[in-house]
């Protein structure tokens, strides 16, 4: 046992795992501190106990005690249900990484590929209360300690993905970066990556807006046209600025004169516009065609989105100018020196999109057979649904998914018949679209990974067996 001396170096390095505020930060100071306390990061159903028993250190301490919390739950059989099970995880976004987190609670092995090396989002996400009390139960204020403190109901993706790495290295998740999976036959690229021997029974896919896998197929729900701008400018965390009140959403049906004002005063027209104060200053707005065509951002009409959106006809200089124009004013002119914050190429973060089609994934699971053996299938986040995002519904309904996922993989380590796995979570899928803050259960202190904890009338049977046959091939029936 370390000794608990101010000095320790395995307490300098656990402060410094707590405090990384970067992906590779935070894989270099873990790695360095499982090699100082001689501790596998691989040996995932001890590894968590050992860690405990190898570093007393009081801060230390306080996170275990939220993470036993969790981890004592009884859905989770003290992690014995799922310990046969191998479970690959694809993407280490919000939601890939919070499943990662539930399954390695089931007792399961977990690995998280990730092709990107960084986390470099800076957009903000706005969070439903339960999703709030569900990251404090995984420590999130030791992380990160402005987390939602006071009134405040978001944060920025990369903190996020920060606060969900941490806590799955310490429950034994493995999380390769810089790897992409090329296909459900798990090839990888780089295609000689370690990672590409794992031999898992169980896939998931979050691999974030229309990346769905082959076998599962998706529907298209299209609304009127819809065009979002997003930007970030530097936070200086200068007295003004924390002087200029946040905006939760002001939509045009609700405030008529505010948006009128803007398109007398600056030429822009919007539907609504959404600003938090985070890292940056984050803005995200509606934009009408009309007013981005009047302004020269959109150099040309064209019906279609992807060519009326496409790079070639969009003048970047002007979109700065419309983006910057709707912060300024919609802030009362009071956030001073805005320069635009940098995305991951080091460009001015201004992001132009359409979201005038939601795709959603006719299915969430299905069974296939791979190198001789059962596979179970399931998506997770913006690929399962995609949000939409005046409502904040990304997380929200993300982290419900990946419950419900996690439920269905406890099944699935249970024996439970494989078309009944993939009935029940198809019945649960169903409720998942119609979701809001105000008709999810209330008691969040009980919510777990049994669906009936969350959603008020859930009915497990609501899809027979015998209707999805198509989604468990006759040849692998369990
Ligand atoms: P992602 O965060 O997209 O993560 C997917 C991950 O998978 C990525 O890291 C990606 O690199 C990785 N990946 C993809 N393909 C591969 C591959 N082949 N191999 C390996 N890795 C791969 N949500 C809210 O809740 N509130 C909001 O206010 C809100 N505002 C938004 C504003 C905008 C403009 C946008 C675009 C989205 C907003 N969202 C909001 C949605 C939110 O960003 C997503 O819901 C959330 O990030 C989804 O998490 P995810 O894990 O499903 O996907």
């Amino acid at each position: 046992m370390v000794n608990q001396d101010p000095t320790n170096p395995s307490h300098a390095l656990f402060d410094q795992f707590v405090q990384s505020q970067t992906c590779k930060e935070v894989q270099r100071t873990f790695s360095e501190l499982c090699h100082h306390l001689q501790l596998d990061p691989r040996d995932y159903q001890s590894f968590y106990t050992k860690l405990k028993e190898r570093l007393n250190y009081w801060k230390a301490k306080a996170l275990w005690i939220k993470l036993d919390k969790r981890a004592q739950h009884q859905d989770y059989q003290q992690g014995k249900v799922c310990a046969k099970t191998k479970c690959l995880v694809l993407g280490a976004g919000p939601c890939g990484l919070r499943t990662a987190i539930e399954l390695a609670l089931l007792g399961a092995q977990v690995v998280v590929l990730e092709k990107r090396d960084s986390f470099s989002r800076n957009n903000v996400l706005h969070l439903w209360p339960y999703t709030i009390y569900d990251l404090r139960g995984l420590a999130a204020k030791k992380f990160y300690g402005k987390f939602c403190t006071g009134a405040l109901d978001h944060i920025s993706i990369r903190q996020l993905q920060l606060i969900l790495l941490k806590v799955s290295l310490l429950l034994g998740v493995e999380v390769h970066t810089g790897v992409e999976f090329k296909g459900w036959m798990a090839e990888l690229f780089p295609d000689d990556h370690p990672a590409g021997k794992f031999q898992f029974d169980v896939f998931i896919s979050a691999g974030g807006g229309r990346f769905v896998p082959d076998g599962f197929r998706w529907k298209e729900l299209r609304g009127k046209l819809a065009i979002g701008i997003t930007c970030n400018f530097i936070n200086h965390h200068s007295a003004a600025e924390a002087q200029v009140a946040e905006i939760s959403g002001v939509a045009r049906i609700y405030n008529q004169k505010f948006f009128q004002d803007l398109l007398t005063e600056k030429g822009i027209d919007l539907e609504n516009i959404v600003y938090y104060k985070d890292a940056t200053h984050y803005f995200v707005m509606t934009a009408k065609k009309k007013s981005l065509l009047k302004m020269g951002v959109i150099k040309q009409d064209f019906s279609d989105a992807n060519q009326l959106l496409g790079q070639a006809n969009v003048d970047q200089d002007a979109l700065l100018r419309y983006a910057h124009g709707a912060a300024h004013f919609s802030t009362g002119h009071r956030l001073p020196n805005m320069q635009f914050a940098l995305n991951h190429a080091g460009q001015p973060d201004v992001a132009m999109f359409d979201f005038t089609c939601m795709h959603r994934a006719e299915n969430a699971s299905l069974v296939r057979e791979r190198k001789g053996k059962k596979l179970l299938m399931g998506l997770v986040g913006d690929c399962l649904v995609e949000p939409f995002w005046p409502l904040g519904t990304g997380i929200a309904r993300g982290f419900l998914a990946a419950f419900d996922t996690a439920w269905m993989v406890r099944s699935w380590g249970k024996g439970k018949p494989h078309l009944e796995v993939v009935a029940e979570r198809e019945s649960i899928y169903q409720l998942l679209s119609q979701t809001t803050p105000e008709n999810i259960n209330k008691n969040y202190s009980a919510f777990s990974i049994d669906p009936a904890t969350r959603y008020q009338h859930v009915n497990l049977n609501s899809i027979k067996a015998n209707q999805l046959q198509h989604l468990v091939p006759m040849c692998v029936h369990g």
